[in-house]
């Protein structure tokens, strides 16, 4: 996120000296309100003055503009000083909220208001223009026959794509996926007749007053106005379980909710405010956990109805007022009033400052078939190379849940292997392969280890090619480290978890992790039924790893801690056990959690990518060249292929190779979280292919 110095209020400065502590803010305060004064009012009154939206100016706040639903009476605005400058009359309008540089596909942008119009169930759409005259220019309308009580816009931050979500007094919400055309606004998806369908629809509960998106965190926080606040996931592609963010009295701090807003901070944090019609406005942080903070009332206000928020001011509804009007409380006496009762209120940025730069944007380019079991299923991908008929190389995963899958390139299912060599459920984590293993026969083959959380052991596989036969083939363990009831490696960890291989010197290892931090190195010998395996070294690191990967040119194990960073270690068995840091999560280029690692190496560059979950991308790190960051980037969906993203991932891998003209310089596979069909609904979890190349040309471009 940008700061701006324009933006900054000068008491921020005062405050970064100040002992006050973040984390422990008081939270009951007394009544006392008597500091609390707007400064002024709005010129115009109108009897119904409901929803507002500032339109944040890119220069100074002073050329702010203030737009004001006001139910039958129209639309109106205001300048940063309450003027009137804009009136629509003959048009009944309820909800609005605003977003900067929505962008066409030749790069025109506009900054886009929304507004609700209820007498035609629909959204209707203006251009907010930066000039003296004539500052909202109506674009067009969306009718969605869908009776919505209030709208919020939604900008992902690292995508852009733009999504509406309008909240009904029976207790529904429903999304919109839409796009600037560079005339209109359209919805993304449509029915055979041309009409605008909707991505998502979900009952809430009860009669809902207000919604707000937090674009920085992707949450949708829905008010049920007699009930609470729910946090709900905003991506249609990411839908979490909704969480309770405060409830009214008894049980929470509530009264009757009638307005949410975000007031985003230049340190990310900042606030999540409510209008609440008995309590003033409440405040409430803006982490996973929303805490309460405190709430407060202002002079002269008796109900809180409706607010909207801009880095200078608060402009609260006084809709109980003889002559209705917004008023404006500026932010830095806010900021005083607050820093008076040890609560520290942030410097305010707008919705325009929120973006993730750098991120290059990739188009999946396919999927593989959802997996046979619902919920967090999907894991870990390793690509088998075909070295005959590259085109026909594999990609192998694992269901968590109930077993490995071999996918062709197509992503289409060629085996489900979901059983141990006795019948019984297997639940392999993590998957990984090395080519030109000799067994004791001197035939060589491609092997391939699973973390199977079934048994807490590792089970091995023969590769081979999907010509008329299965591709994954059981191989047995013997030995002393044999599991006592299925021909498998029998770990030491608590449980086994991540997984990745090596070879060294003609001979396989496999490392292999668990959730306690420790890492045990197996030395795999073939033998005539099949293959003995060793403990020939434990690892460790401090706390939760997975992802992990080997380079067998270097003999080095990266190993993914997932909420410290990435470790090096010495891969050989006889090696030293200390690690050196590649990389730590600073929550800009790596974001706990770190997940899947893997390999790329064309003989010319070689490069560590990290899955950063947390910011739903990928890391790559030039492993030649002091694992500086070559890039980061996400992959988004191709709506025109009915392809959606990946986000949240876990296991990763990549393949340098020739692979035909989709994939001319190799593939990247990521395991994704929430998988949608064409038509937006939610499929089992898979896996999305991008093309190497295209991930390059993002990064360079
Ligand atoms: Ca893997
Ligand atoms: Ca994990
Ligand atoms: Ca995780
Ligand atoms: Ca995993
Ligand atoms: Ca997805
Ligand atoms: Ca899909």
């Amino acid at each position: 996120m940008n700061s701006k110095s324009a933006l900054i209020v000068p008491l921020s400065i005062l405050l970064g000296g100040c002992p006050l502590d973040d984390d422990n803010p008081v939270t009951n305060l007394d009544n006392d309100t008597a500091e609390l004064s707007t400064t002024l009012k709005t010129n115009r009154s109108y009897d119904d003055i409901a929803d507002a939206a500032v339109w944040v100016s890119e220069e100074n706040n002073d050329h702010n503009l203030l737009v004001v639903t006001l139910e039958g009476d129209g639309l109106a605005a205001f300048d940063a000083q309450g003027q009137e400058v804009f009136y629509e009359e003959g048009i009944k309008t309820l909800g609005a909220d605003i977003r900067y540089n929505i962008i066409d596909s030749n790069n025109n942008h506009i900054d886009l208001l929304a507004v609700g119009l209820p007498d035609d169930e629909a959204i209707g759409f203006y251009h907010i223009e930066n000039s003296s005259d004539n500052r909202l220019i109506k674009l067009n309308e969306i009718e969605t026959g869908f009776a919505a009580e209030s709208i919020c816009l939604y900008q992902n931050i690292t995508t852009k794509d733009l999504t509406a979500t309008l909240v009904s007094e029976e207790g529904k919400a429903r999304q919109y996926k839409l796009k600037y055309d560079g005339t209109s606004i359209k919805s993304v998806l449509e029915d055979e007749q041309g009409n605008p369908k909707h991505v998502r629809e979900f009952s809430v509960g009860g009669e809902l007053s207000a919604c707000v998106v937090d674009d920085e965190t992707s949450t949708l926080y829905i008010a049920e106005k007699d009930i609470g606040i729910w946090a709900y996931g905003a991506d249609v592609e990411n839908v979490k379980e909704r969480r309770l963010v405060d409830s009214v009295e008894p049980l929470g701090n509530l009264g009757e909710i009638e307005g949410l807003e975000l007031a985003y901070s230049t340190d990310g944090n900042g606030y999540l405010v409510v209008a609440d019609e008995i309590k003033g406005l409440a405040l409430y942080q803006r982490n996973n956990t929303n805490d309460y903070v405190t709430s407060f009332t202002i002079n002269g206000i008796d109900e809180t109805k409706a607010l909207a928020i801009a880095p200078d001011a608060f402009w609260v509804a006084n809709t109980e007022a003889d002559a209705p009007v917004y008023e404006k409380l500026l932010t830095s006496s806010l900021t005083d009033f607050l820093y008076s009762k040890n609560i520290r209120f942030p410097t305010l940025v707008s919705h325009r400052e929120l973006s993730v730069e750098g991120v290059a944007l990739v188009k999946t380019s396919g999927e593989t078939v959802a997996v046979d079991d619902d919920g967090d299923a999907a894991d870990d991908p390793a690509f088998w190379l075909n070295p005959d008929e590259p085109s026909k190389s594999l990609i192998l995963a694992t269901n968590k849940q109930a077993g490995l899958m071999a996918y062709n390139l197509n992503g289409e299912e060629l085996q489900f292997l979901n059983q141990d060599q006795n019948g019984n459920d297997i639940e392999p984590n993590n998957i990984d392969l090395r080519n030109n293993i000799r067994l004791e026969s001197g035939e060589t083959i491609s092997l391939a280890a699973a973390s199977n959380r079934k048994n807490n052991t590792i089970a091995l596989y023969k590769i081979q090619a999907a010509d008329g036969q299965d591709p994954i083939v059981p191989i047995t363990v013997v030995g002393p480290s044999a599991h006592s009831e299925v021909p498998e490696l029998a770990s030491n960890l608590s449980e086994v978890y991540g997984l990745c291989m090596y070879a060294h010197n003609g001979n396989a290892y496999v490392f292999v992790n668990g959730k306690d931090g420790k890492v045990e190195q197996w030395e795999l010998t073939s033998v005539a039924e099949g293959f003995e395996g060793e403990i020939v070294r434990t690892l460790s690191v401090n706390s939760q790893p997975e992802g992990c990967v080997v380079d067998d040119e270097t003999d080095t194990l990266y190993l993914g801690e997932e909420n410290y960073g990435i470790w090096a270690f010495d891969a050989q068995p006889n090696a030293g056990t200390e690690a050196t840091e590649l990389a730590r999560i600073d929550n800009k280029t790596l974001t706990a959690d770190v997940e899947g690692l893997t390999l790329f190496n064309n003989g010319f560059v070689k490069y560590l990518i990290a899955s950063s979950q947390g910011s739903n991308s990928y890391t790559i790190y030039d492993l030649n060249n002091n694992n500086e960051v070559v890039g980061t980037f996400a992959l988004i969906g191709d709506d025109s292929k009915g392809l959606d993203g990946a986000s949240d991932t876990d296991g990763i891998d990549v393949i340098a190779a020739d692979l035909g003209e989709n994939y001319p310089e190799g593939l990247f596979i990521a395991q994704d979280w929430y998988n949608i069909d064409k038509n937006y609904e939610n499929e089992n979890q898979n896996f999305k292919l991008a093309s190497w190349k295209s991930i390059m040309d993002a990064i360079q471009n």
